[in-house]
């Protein structure tokens, strides 16, 4: 029986919150925003307390620690636990309050800041789960920041548990806290030698008992058409506006398929996220994505002959395509060690709860991670409704995760 400490939990959850890190996608900094490092101080000076080894933090704002095995065996996988620290840009992460509301009784929650956000159990059977017992919301400002400070409180508090009950059995348990993840950096400044993991976990999920073991692959594409320029006075029968054929490739491309806003589950998608130019030259921006990498070549293809055909009507016009990597299902990788997934299954199930396994309509630090040698699926922490001011997580939710943790720990080391 695990006895995660439900009460401190909550404590070091609602503290963490309240603690603001919002990363910047504008920023050429690193970390983005230096106000990351006020909770990397904190989670420092509290890892050294607990008594945990190597406890480190660099300039880039990577929190390290080490829980040393306990285990009389000798080659038991190191394994890792990675929280993100930052919040979402797209919400206000400056002072959250968040609000604990205890045996929840399933009437709406009007936010006290901002009575027109309201939670409601209508809008969500996952909440209507929760009556009962305690939920946590933000106040109707901010976001609440349980992405991914549930991640970060669950490990923090199973890293007490492993100190605190030396009989549970476990072998060397690395933790990393990364800065930035919602601007997609999280991992750009990662010392991996440093980190010295063989496997991994990411706890930066939603419903209890879900892992998610597989995300897209992921890659980019530029169309570039260059028109025929002349001066528009003296411009008859010579001029052709890229602009123009840019918005006719936009328009030739199909309005009831192969879209995010038309597809869903394993299906994949081209999806134009930009588009700059001037008379003579115009760039649109694409981004391709696909469960399966080969398939992204077939996409490409696609989307390359629906530009060419139209650019082919246009006398002088030339165009240029350029396709860029950007991330890879993690499943590639997962796959060859399918005891990481595996463990993960058997610790879910020992808490008691049904495992859920999911695809990611996105990519994570997981998948990064994994290209980067760290098989690393992504855990549960319960959080709902994130980067939004009706962000809400139950506490049982994340004491389950902290038991998940536990149980990997001891899972690990009974199997090798
Ligand atoms: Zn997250």
């Amino acid at each position: 029986m695990i006895n995660i400490n439900k009460e401190a939990l909550t404590e070091r959850f609602m503290r963490y919150v309240q603690i603001d890190t919002q990363s910047d996608p504008e920023s050429n900094n690193f970390p983005t925003t230096e106000k990351q490092k006020d909770l990397g101080k904190l989670l420092f000076e509290e890892l050294k307390q607990m008594g945990l080894s190597d406890v480190d933090m660099d300039e880039f704002g990577y929190v390290y620690a080490t829980i040393p095995s306990n285990s009389d065996k000798k080659n038991i996988p190191v394994i890792c636990f990675c929280s993100h620290v930052d919040t979402a840009p797209d919400c206000s992460g400056t002072n959250v309050k968040p609000l604990l509301h205890k045996n929840y009784n399933g009437t709406d929650i009007v936010l006290p800041d901002d009575h027109t956000q309201v939670l409601r159990k209508s809008d969500s059977s996952y909440l209507e789960n929760h009556i009962g017992s305690d939920i946590i919301t933000a106040s109707g400002n901010t976001l609440l920041g349980a992405d991914d400070k549930s991640g970060v409180a669950v490990i923090m508090q199973a890293a007490q548990y492993f100190i605190s009950n030396p009989s549970v059995k476990h072998g060397a348990i690395r933790i990393v806290f990364t800065p930035d993840e919602e601007v997609g950096k999280g991992t750009a400044k990662i010392d991996m030698k440093k980190l010295g993991a063989d496997f991994g976990y990411t706890l930066d999920g939603g419903e209890a008992g879900s892992m998610e073991d597989e995300t897209f692959s992921a890659d980019g594409a530029s169309i570039i058409i260059n028109g025929v320029i002349a001066h528009p006075g003296y411009a008859k029968d010579k001029l052709v506006n890229a602009i123009k054929i840019a918005g006719a490739v936009l328009d030739a491309l199909p309005k009831n398929e192969w879209s995010p806003e038309t597809t869903s589950e394993k299906q994949g998608f081209v999806h134009p996220v930009s588009i700059s130019g001037i008379a003579e030259k115009a760039t649109i921006g694409f981004i391709v994505r696909d469960f399966k990498t080969e398939t992204l070549t077939a996409h490409h293809s696609r989307l390359k002959k629906i530009a060419e055909d139209v650019v082919a009507g246009y006398k002088g016009v030339t165009m240029e395509y350029i396709a860029k990597e950007q991330y890879r299902n993690m499943k590639e990788v997962l796959d060859k060690h399918p005891q990481v997934a595996a463990y993960a299954s058997e610790a879910i199930e020992r808490t008691g709860l049904k495992v859920k396994t999911e695809s990611i309509r996105g990519g994570t630090d997981g998948s990064r991670l994994s290209f980067m040698g760290l098989p690393c699926p992504n855990i549960f922490t319960g959080m709902q409704n994130i980067h939004s001011k009706l962000e809400w997580i139950g506490v049982n939710d994340m004491v389950k995760a902290a038991e998940t943790i536990v149980h990997l720990g001891m899972v690990w080391e009974e199997k090798t």
